[in-house]
């Protein structure tokens, strides 16, 4: 199952929520507050998040 990052509105906590397509959207587990918006950018900024280079070593 896909791995969803959600964001809080009312509060700014970011949590991830495993869930499928069709589930509502979850409870910021935080403040229990239901104003949550999902970052759908997760899979992209975690691959980019990789500061080596890409070279191959030469030894
Ligand atoms: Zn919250």
């Amino acid at each position: 199952m896909p791995i969803y990052e959600y964001r809080c509105k009312r509060c700014g906590n970011e949590f991830e929520v495993i869930q499928k397509a069709d589930d509502k959207e979850p409870l910021c587990p935080k403040c229990a507050g239901k104003d949550v918006e999902k970052n759908l950018s997760i899979t992209h900024t975690r691959q980019g998040s990789c500061g080596a280079p890409r070279k191959s070593p030469i030894s």
